[in-house]
């Protein structure tokens, strides 16, 4: 293994008896730590580009209810960044409405995350459920997400949301990382933890995005958000069970760069998953029915009096909510790579490893959560993609390697 340079570093690092630091003493009484396998983050190994749109509502997720004809419509939909991990929450919500007119069955328009959980948590609550969709689980947006849990992701705008927003927020996440916790450790690793560094070159500071005066207009005057700072920023509210980023000192930081931090993050492997959760579904004789729905009137139609609506993006036309803002986001597929088990990210570039292949993600550190806002073009672009391979394989490989690795 000539060609692991900084990867080997921290091992042999801790093998030389270093003086180390507090939480890495424990280690060290066990032996170091076994060494990472290196990323191959060459263009042969990218084998699928994936656009997609997350639905973002300035004030978060619509959880109303309405009547159309004699259906009580209850709506879940508009879970921007965050649906994958605010879902089961999302559903708990939604169902409870649901339930509040005794149905003994009901429908569920839209087979995304969103859709079949709200189908899984009403069939657990005894109710017969029917999914009409246009597209299975594996067709949809959701499909074409990266997969972490990120409840607070592009989630709402802090005005228009409201203050009574951060609470149900709280409730959803709290939720939904109770039922993550069921499914961790099962056959397939639906869901799953692993460790994720933060390289850098300087220190590692959390960014921040001070409201930028000279910027008059807001999402209040245009419809669409105008910079950073409206954005809702809620996750220090679970910070007590959601695992944070530590730094690393010198002899800990097996990629050799000045600065370092490690977090475990949790992440879904979206074909385990979806699996587990269509068998689930059906196995509680849930029905699933391929229907493309033109207008509410379509839906005050379904046979079932009490309808569950997760269409998300889709909401904007099927429902005329113009109050969804597209915001569009893209990654990069590579190869799984046997025993890379890892995630790491620079300068917003990160590579995350999964069962199902290395996701790969080329976020403009400057735009923060304003990139892809208003973008609803939804047609993959591959060099941001090859860009960031290129800069994050110099963790990994020597210069003249890079390609070939
Ligand atoms: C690049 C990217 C990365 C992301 N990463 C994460 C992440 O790490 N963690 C996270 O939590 N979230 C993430 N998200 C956000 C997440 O993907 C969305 O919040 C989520 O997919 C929304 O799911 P949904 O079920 O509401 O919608 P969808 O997945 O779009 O599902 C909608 C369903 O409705 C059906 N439908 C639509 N229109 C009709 C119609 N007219 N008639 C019948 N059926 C219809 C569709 O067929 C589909 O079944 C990411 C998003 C992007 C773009």
């Amino acid at each position: 293994m000539q060609n692991r340079r900084g990867v080997m570093r921290g091992t042999l690092a801790l093998a030389g008896g270093l003086a180390l630091p507090g939480s890495l003493r424990a280690q060290a009484l066990l032996g170091p730590a076994p060494p990472l396998v290196p990323m191959r983050l060459s263009p042969d190994q990218l084998i699928d580009l994936k656009c997609c749109i997350r639905p973002l509502r300035a004030a978060g997720p619509n959880l109303g209810t309405e009547t159309v004809r004699d259906r009580l419509v209850i709506h879940n939909y508009g879970h921007g960044g965050s649906g994958w991990s605010l879902s089961w929450g999302s559903a708990e919500v939604a169902v409870g409405k649901a339930l509040s007119v005794l149905p003994d069955r009901i429908a569920v328009v839209g087979c995304g995350i969103i859709g079949l959980t709200s189908a899984i948590v009403a069939q657990r609550a005894g109710l017969a459920v029917t999914i009409y969709a246009r597209d299975p689980i594996q067709q949809t947006r959701s499909f074409r997400a990266s997969g972490s849990f990120t409840p607070g992701s592009r989630i709402a705008l802090a005005g228009p949301a409201g203050p009574q927003f951060p609470d149900q927020w709280e409730h959803m996440a709290r939720y939904s990382w109770k039922m993550f916790r069921t499914m961790l450790g099962l056959p397939g690793e639906p869901v799953a933890f692993g460790d994720s560094y933060s390289l850098s070159d300087n220190p590692i500071e959390r960014r921040t995005w001070p409201a930028d005066p000279a910027i008059a207009a807001r999402y209040e005057t245009t419809g669409l958000p105008q910079q950073n700072s409206e954005f809702a920023r809620l996750d220090s509210r679970i910070r007590d069970i959601v695992p944070q980023s530590v730094p690393l000192q010198p002899g800990e930081n097996p990629f050799g760069t000045p600065y370092a931090t490690r977090s475990s993050h949790m992440y879904f492997n979206f074909p385990a998953y979806s699996h587990l959760l269509m068998t689930e579904f059906l196995a509680r004789g849930g029905r699933y029915e391929m229907r493309n729905l033109h207008s509410p009137a379509d839906v005050g139609d379904l046979p079932e009096r009490v309808v569950i609506h997760a269409t998300g993006y889709a909401a904007r036309d099927l429902w005329q909510d113009h109050t969804v803002i597209p915001v569009r986001g893209q990654t990069g597929w590579l190869v799984p790579q046997p025993g890379v088990n890892y995630s790491i990210r620079s300068n917003n570039m990160s590579a995350m490893a999964k069962a199902d292949g290395i996701v790969i993600m080329n976020n403009n550190p400057d735009l923060g959560e304003m990139l892809g806002v208003g973008d609803s073009m939804e047609l993959p672009n591959r060099a941001p993609v090859e860009e960031a391979m290129a800069s994050l394989s110099r963790f990994f490989w020597p210069a003249d390697q890079r390609g070939a690795a």
